[in-house]
């Protein structure tokens, strides 16, 4: 059963963020609810105060500015939002579809991309994807704003660089340019994925440019395969560059080992992965898969 708490209901980020402040580890923000009732009624989290930031006005805007070059998503905006979004399916069509895959229509439904993205839970599926699209997070309390990578945002299982007094506000992304691919891929056969991918790559004059190759849902956060992305800079596609690049992936990974999955696991399903990524990418070989 549930405990016994108030429910504060403030109409802007800076009474949410006093509220934070006042009523410190007493006080929980509540978004969607849906990851947040389980704790509620498991007893994991026992809040005194809930503040309800669903009716602070302007939290669950998607927009593009005028540049083209940035796309701005609410914390608010559901994944069912986002998923259905024009401006994003026109923008970022591969965002559109991860969000089309997130959980369930129920929770896609109430979860939004803000409490998705705070409660850093491993086996996220849009931080994987953010992180390699270079996106930040924007973080505001009653104080000011800062603007953090989506890469720095995650620091380990259910940690974030966020104050406790600060809400995530909104989340940034660049578009790309034309000739860049982006693609996302994951495993997923429990009730969220067991592995990720994501991966960003321009191909110009026959050679990749740069990648950004993100693997996720296997460690404890989303990490970026830094080896594999040099490896990849200034190569022409070929089968045996990317067997390598899925090869590093391996090593790279630092898969934590649970009750479903063993870290060799994990890490072949990272590799896999990989390969299937740049083999979309680029056209080449098996596309698809499970999803
Ligand atoms: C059955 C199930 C299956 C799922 N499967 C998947 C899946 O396949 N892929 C995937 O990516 N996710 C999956 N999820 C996770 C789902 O995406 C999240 O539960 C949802 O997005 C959380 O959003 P929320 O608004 O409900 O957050 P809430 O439950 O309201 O909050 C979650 C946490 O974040 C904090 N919080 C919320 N909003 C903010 C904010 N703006 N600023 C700061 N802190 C905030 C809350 O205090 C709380 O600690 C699954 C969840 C469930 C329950």
């Amino acid at each position: 059963m549930i405990g016994v708490f108030d429910i504060a209901r403030p109409g802007s980020v800076a009474e949410a963020s006093a509220l934070l402040r006042e009523h410190g580890p007493d006080a929980a923000i509540y978004a969607g609810g849906t990851e947040l009732l389980i704790l509620l009624k498991d007893r994991l989290l026992e809040p005194s105060l809930l503040v309800d930031i669903k009716h602070i006005p302007g939290l669950d805007a998607i927009s593009l500015d005028p540049c083209g070059c940035l796309l701005r998503i609410g914390a608010l905006a559901t994944h069912r939002e986002i998923e259905r979004s024009e401006t994003v399916r026109a923008a970022l069509p591969e965002l559109a579809a991860t969000e089309a895959n997130v959980a369930n229509i129920r929770v896609r439904h109430a979860g939004t991309i803000g409490g998705n993205l705070s409660f850093a839970e491993p086996h996220s599926d849009p931080a994987t994807l953010l992180i390699a699209l270079g996106a930040t997070i924007a973080l505001e309390s009653d104080a000011g704003r800062r603007e953090v990578p989506a890469e720095d945002f995650f620091t380990g299982f259910l940690s974030t660089a966020r104050e406790p007094e600060e809400l995530l506000t909104e989340v940034l992304v660049p578009t790309v340019e034309p000739g860049t691919t982006v693609i996302y891929e994951r495993f997923k056969i429990h009730e969220r994925p067991s592995a990720s991918l994501g991966l960003v790559m321009d191909i110009e004059g026959g050679k990749i440019g740069t990648a950004r190759l993100v693997v996720g849902c296997i460690g404890e956060r989303p990490v970026r395969m830094i080896r594999a992305e040099a490896m990849l800079a200034g190569q022409a596609p070929s089968p045996d560059l990317f067997a390598t690049a899925a090869a590093l992936v391996r090593e790279e990974t630092d898969p934590t080992v649970d009750a479903f999955e063993s870290g060799d696991y994990k890490r072949q399903l990272a590799a896999t992965l990989t390969l299937r990524a740049l083999e979309r990418a680029t056209g080449s070989g098996a596309t698809g898969g499970a999803r």
